[in-house]
């Protein structure tokens, strides 16, 4: 069969669906991506089309398909089991000169849709001449290359989210979370991005496993070797982001866990702002929930906690720029994860107890969450503090105190 391949606009067009099962709850996320005017005729709808049709974004027509249905459509997909109705759809839009995509019967159809793959700008769109499978290999094979192989090095170029890639124009900024530690934990927009990157800017807590892969022409800052004080070295690296962006480069700069929790991700879009750099934020895996969730315990539990916390205890209770209300939190019930809390451990304990939190309450430790090096320290809130020291935990680390630390068992 001589195939034409095609992209089409489907943009403000009016695509016609029939049929509401299995197959059309697949097919129309990619249509609505495409922008098209979804209308379902079916006289039912599964949940997640039902969802689409709630939310407005999709008309439902509730009832069996009529010939005129298919007027002022683009392009219709029929997603019916019964031949006889299918056969009806494909006839009418024959006489209506529109393209119907068939899936109940390839043959039967004037038009196909092709295995895809999308990186970035580039899509890629795999037909076969009956072989379903191999143009799904196909896809998989090229998806894969273009994730990690050669064709990774390829700039990604315009995406969803991403302004510009370096050019003349001026580059951009992405700050992207790289998760707690697992470099399978980075998101896949994260990963796309960090792979684009003329310029690659990292925290102390990014997996070394993700730069072990940047291709070599990439500059490479280590954030953590930045030397002055805290304070002038968030300065220093402000500036290192909006001057490489400034010169036309895609600058990443990669964080450990999200970039918003605690890890003054806020401080570099605004320097960036103040530039008149565009910034695209990429959220990551916080260590904060997935410490503890790889350490077997679930920060909220079904009857057992019904709200987490998640507060930084760098600066000590009793410490004047403490922004922490500890007395309140000692009070709550539910589960409280503390980051950075090793080196104060003993007087926040002290303290939470002091408010009246009881010292009984189950408390663990979990140090280097999701990494080969992960150690799991489980205890009370009246003992944790020894715990820690005897069993010689180290940061990065993050305390989890309430009733979901024994919820699992
Ligand atoms: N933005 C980061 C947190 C930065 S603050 C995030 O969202 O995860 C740094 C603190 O995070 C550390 O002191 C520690 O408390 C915690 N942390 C980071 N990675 C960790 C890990 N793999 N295991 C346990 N705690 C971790």
């Amino acid at each position: 069969m001589n195939l034409y391949p095609l992209a089409l606009r489907l943009d403000d067009r009016r695509v016609l669906v029939v049929g509401g099962g299995a197959v059309a709850t697949r097919r129309v996320p990619a249509l609505l991506a495409a922008g098209a005017r979804v209308e379902v005729v079916a006289p039912e709808l599964t949940p997640a089309l039902r969802g689409h049709v709630d939310a407005g974004r999709v008309t439902w027509h509730a009832r069996r398909f009529v010939p005129a249905d298919v007027d002022g459509a683009w392009l219709i997909q029929v997603a019916v089991d019964d031949p006889v109705a299918a056969a009806q759809v494909s006839e009418a839009a024959e006489a209506a000169r529109v393209f119907c995509v068939r899936a109940d019967d390839r043959t039967a159809a004037t038009a196909w849709t092709p295995a895809v793959t999308r990186h970035g700008a580039v899509t890629v769109a795999v037909t076969d001449d009956g072989d379903r499978r191999r143009a799904l290999a196909v896809r998989d094979v090229v998806a894969a290359a273009l994730e990690s192989g050669p064709l990774a090095a390829v700039p990604a170029g315009r995406s969803p989210g991403v302004p510009a890639h370096a050019s003349a124009e001026g580059g951009h900024v992405a700050l992207v979370g790289s998760g707690p530690g697992d470099p399978e934990l980075i998101t896949v927009k994260g990963r796309r991005l960090l792979a684009a990157a003329d310029v690659v800017v990292a925290d102390r807590l990014v997996p070394g496993m993700l730069l072990g892969e940047l291709r070599p022409e990439v500059e490479f800052v280590d954030a953590a070797k930045i030397p002055y004080g805290p304070a002038a070295a968030q300065e220093e690296i402000n500036r290192i982001l909006v001057e490489r962006a400034q010169a036309g480069k895609f600058v990443v700069r990669l964080k450990g866990g999200d970039p918003f929790v605690f890890g003054r991700g806020g401080e570099e879009v605004v320097a960036c702002a103040k530039a008149g750099v565009p910034v695209t934020v990429v959220p990551g895996v916080t260590s904060s929930i997935a410490a503890p969730a790889l350490g077997g315990i679930p920060v909220t539990h079904r009857g057992v906690a019904h709200e987490f916390t998640v507060v930084s205890g760098h600066v000590a209770p009793e410490d004047p720029s403490s922004l922490v209300d500890w007395a309140a939190l000692a009070r709550l019930r539910g589960t409280l994860v503390i980051l950075m809390g090793l080196k104060n451990l003993s007087r926040i304990a002290a303290r939470l107890l002091a408010e009246g939190r009881a010292a009984d309450t189950p408390a663990a430790v979990v140090q280097e969450g999701s990494t080969d090096a992960q150690r799991v320290l489980r205890s009370t809130l009246g003992e944790v503090a020894d715990a820690v020291s005897e069993a010689g935990i180290r940061p990065p680390a993050v305390v989890v105190v309430g009733d979901v630390v024994t919820a699992l068992g």
